[in-house]
């Protein structure tokens, strides 16, 4: 609880109901709901405060039935053709498009992401089902290799069971960019989804069930993140994939180190958005408000920080602040509104403290800057900060929220320095028309992705995933559906 207060600062309290459940505010706003404060899993609408459902956590023996039922189901999965496969994973493509609205919905109600954008991400997930449905045969193909044998080749097969763990900033998209390919490679997956999207996650695993696939190949684990280190420990998980924050990554990570199993970790990013002179710049300021604000400001790969070219600097900022004023705020059921609710109080009370402490050390505000205090819901105004000194959060930290954070670069050297000071790795997107600087951002940023003239972004034919502390290891594209497979090397002689 201290550590709760600590964070909170002074404008939490707390309230200890009859019950004994406890109850925490910041700044009028309820931050869990009631029940132990780390034993939540609940859908809460950000937009109005209400709780909507609460759930109550897989009891340890729901989780070794699950368990179980994923190891039976492997044994006979595994059998099943990729044609089989890809039967079921064009039916569940349909299904999401067919139900697009409800399922956007849902994802508008529990985490704030404004209507056109859910729907977007939801025929994005049909998109994965059905890349992987077509292209996995060709992936999964043997792959042979002249040496001294008759024959030696590569084979590609599944490890078994793999548990997925992920957050709730993109709740069907991250799902299924995980779920395509291991399952179409013939693994079992157990999802244990962010606790503040059950919802999205029990109906995930509805998908699943409602196309036909069979029983225990992808299930939902309703349990709190203190209970993942005991499943990854479970000798029927072979591996398991966080998309998250480093946090968690680490802890999962080490556990399943310790018990020899692969990992894949998706995290946290605060990726450069570089604008050179050259750049054609009303394009820039177009795409770099669209990359910031993408999901309500809370993606891995939305554009954080820009460094802009002194030679271009104060046209960007005025043009970019004149647009960045006119964002709708509201409701996200609204299908004008470009900007919803932060997905938590939590999200927003360290969003504002980052901004706080970031200008108590120097740093200017160009707009926004504080919540509105005339609202139920976690919204926080798009905001822009400049003058950005070294020391403060703003020049280090991911922002996860819709803040854009300026800085001026006075030549491609410096721009390289400052993009690669960041403890993250993830995308970089680049503004430029030299064919020098393009080749140079190429070989010289560190990031697992670099986009010139375009926005970051995932793309099911594109390999994904960071360096630094952004992670390792990578999903979508080829590369992904080989993470969780076995390469099997065969040899054979005369
Ligand atoms: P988070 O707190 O790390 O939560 C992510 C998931 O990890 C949730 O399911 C969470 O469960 C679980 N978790 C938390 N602590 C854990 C632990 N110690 N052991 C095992 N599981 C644990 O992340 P977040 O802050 O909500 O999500 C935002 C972060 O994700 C940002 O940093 C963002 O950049 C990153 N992200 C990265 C990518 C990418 O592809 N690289 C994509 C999207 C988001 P509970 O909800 O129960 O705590």
């Amino acid at each position: 609880m201290e550590r709760y207060r600590e964070m909170a600062g002074e404008n939490a309290f707390f309230t200890a109901l009859k019950t004994g459940e406890i109850l925490l505010f910041w700044m009028g706003k309820q931050l869990l709901p009631p029940g132990n404060l780390f034993m939540a899993i609940a859908s809460i609408n950000p937009t109005t405060g209400e709780t909507l459902q609460t759930f109550t956590p897989h009891s340890d023996a729901d989780i070794e039935d699950k368990l179980a039922a994923a190891q039976t189901a492997f044994e006979r999965y595994r059998r099943t053709s990729l044609d089989r496969r890809a039967q079921w994973m064009r039916a569940a493509a349909d299904l999401l498009e067919s139900d697009s609205g409800k399922f956007a919905r849902l994802m508008a109600l529990e985490m704030g992401k404004p209507i056109q954008a859910a729907v977007g991400e939801i025929k994005k997930c049909a998109w994965v089902c059905r890349y992987y449905a077509d292209e996995a045969p060709n992936f999964l193909t043997d792959v042979s290799i002249d040496t001294d044998a008759r024959h030696s080749f590569v084979r590609y097969q599944p490890l078994g069971a793999i548990l997925a763990v992920m957050p709730w900033n993109f709740p069907f998209w991250q799902v299924f960019r995980f779920a395509a390919p291991a399952l179409m490679a013939g693994n079992v997956a157990v999802l244990k989804h962010a606790s503040n999207v059950p919802q999205c996650a029990v109906t995930i695993e509805k998908i699943f069930q409602e196309v036909g696939m069979p029983a225990g190949v992808f299930q939902t684990l309703l349990v709190e993140s203190d209970r993942v280190e005991k499943i990854v420990a479970d000798s029927r998980i072979q591996a398991a994939t966080l998309t998250g924050s480093e946090a968690a990554g680490s802890s999962l990570a080490a556990t399943a180190g310790k018990h020899i199993k692969k990992t894949v970790l998706e995290l946290g990013g605060s990726d450069p958005f570089i604008i050179m002179s050259s750049a054609d710049l009303d394009k820039a300021i177009e795409t770099g408000i669209q990359a910031r604000m993408l999901n309500n400001g809370q993606s891995c790969i939305a554009a954080k920080r820009f460094l802009v070219a002194d030679a271009c600097a104060d046209e960007f900022q005025q043009k970019f602040l004149e647009k960045f004023q006119t964002i709708q705020m509201g409701d996200p059921l609204l299908e004008d509104t470009q900007l919803g609710p932060l997905a938590t109080p939590q999200i927003l009370q360290d969003l504002h403290w980052q901004v706080r402490e970031s200008v108590e050390k120097g740093a200017k505000i160009l707009c926004g800057g504080s919540p509105p205090n005339d609202s139920q819901g976690n919204f926080y105004p798009p905001t822009i900060l400049t003058d950005i000194p070294i020391d403060s959060p703003a020049y280090r930290e991911e922002f996860f929220g819709p803040v854009a954070l300026f800085f001026r670069i006075p030549d491609i050297d410096t721009a390289i320095a400052v993009a690669n000071s960041s403890p993250y790795g993830l995308g970089a997107s680049v503004w430029t028309q030299e064919e020098t600087e393009i080749e140079r951002f190429i070989n010289e940023l560190s990031s697992g992705s670099v986009f010139v003239n375009g926005m970051v972004k995932s793309d099911p034919r594109l390999p994904f995933g960071g360096v630094k502390l952004s992670g390792y290891g990578r999903e979508l594209g080829r590369e992904g559906i080989w993470e969780f497979v076995n390469i099997k090397t065969v040899w054979i002689g005369e």
